[in-house]
């Protein structure tokens, strides 16, 4: 496993992140013992990196990672969020971020995270991200319950605003670089390069888009986007690759991010999302995959309010 650092915090993150959103059963059903064992198994390995919400299964993820973490909490760096709590249930107050920030705890069963992000930001009131939410988040960072602040989002510009306003200590954002989409490098890259900011890469399967089974069915993208994605898989498969270790490596190959995080909740995942560290892409099949998607390519979808959609 390579390790690289998150920002200016000095801390060293495995280049492969493990994104606990699946471990709430929002991709599929989990059988909790195997989730268990795959995040004993990716700590293991080197991964050191461990994302999850409130939001995600609604606090199923986090209580089912916390249970995981049993005996092993100082072996890695623990991130959740606060502002997101449902498909359409945001609030970004002091007074909620806080109350957050324990009862995230006490599900994670720990004393501190390593770093709160504010949860999509781009479904908030943009002055109340700045003027009241980083603020709070800040309390909570001075009182040890966190040791950094971040904000994550899909849109890209009012990542970089917020940032350049107040200051945190990295940005998370997903579905904005992998094979389908690589417009994170020309609006949050340079920026958050020159600033020193932690760069997190989400969702290098395009949410599930870059699988063999494809997405679930709550996913955003339209319809010619997946077809795109089963494009490409079934081309991999022709070349006998598997589609998923080519758009890992292709995230993994990221000079300026820190860690690419990848949503799982098996050990069988974790496996396969681990040979990608050894996997070398072949350019004739980069060429066609890139063809195959250039139709779509660089093409996302609406989130959160109008005014802060890029
Ligand atoms: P992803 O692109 O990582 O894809 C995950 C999907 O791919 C899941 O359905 C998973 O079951 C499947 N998968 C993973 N490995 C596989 C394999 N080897 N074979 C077949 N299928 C496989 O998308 P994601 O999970 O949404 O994103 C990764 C993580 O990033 C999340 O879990 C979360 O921690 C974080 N994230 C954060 C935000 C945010 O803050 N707004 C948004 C998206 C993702």
């Amino acid at each position: 496993m390579q390790y690289r650092k998150l920002g200016k915090t000095g801390v060293a993150v495995s280049v492969m992140g493990f994104g606990a959103g699946p471990l709430g059963g929002d991709h599929g059903p989990v059988e909790p013992d195997d989730a268990t064992r795959a995040v004993h198994y990716a700590i293991d390995q080197g991964i050191n990196i461990f994302d999850v919400s409130p939001y995600y299964g609604r606090t199923v993820a986090e209580d089912r990672l916390g249970k995981a973490l049993a005996g092993k909490r100082d072996k890695v760096f623990l991130a959740t969020k606060c502002g997101r709590y449902d498909h359409r249930k945001f609030d970004f107050s002091a007074q909620r971020v806080k109350a957050s920030i324990d009862e995230s705890l006490k599900r994670l069963r720990t004393d501190h995270v390593d770093l709160l992000q504010a949860h999509d930001i781009e479904f908030g009131d943009r002055e109340q991200i700045i003027n009241e939410t980083i603020p709070a988040m800040r309390e909570i960072q001075e009182s040890g319950k966190a040791r950094y602040v971040g904000i994550t989002g899909l849109p890209l510009k009012i990542l970089r605003d917020v940032a350049n306003r107040v200051a945190i200590q990295a940005i998370l954002t997903y579905c904005r670089y992998n094979l389908m989409v690589t417009d994170m490098d020309e609006i949050l890259t340079p920026f958050v390069r020159q600033r020193g900011i932690g760069l997190i890469n989400a969702a290098p399967l395009h949410m599930g888009i870059l699988t063999e089974a494809g997405p679930p069915s709550w996913h955003p993208a339209p319809a010619e986007i997946k077809e795109a994605g089963q494009k490409v898989a079934r081309l991999c498969r022709k070349r006998a690759v598997n589609v998923v270790e080519i758009a890992l490596r292709f995230c993994l190959d990221h000079p300026y991010v820190s860690t690419t995080l990848v949503g799982m909740s098996s050990t069988a995942q974790v496996k396969r999302n681990l040979n990608a560290l050894n996997f070398r892409i072949d350019r004739e099949l980069m060429q066609e995959i890139q063809e195959t998607i250039a139709p779509v390519k660089d093409q996302v979808w609406p989130s959160g309010r109008p005014e802060n959609d890029d």
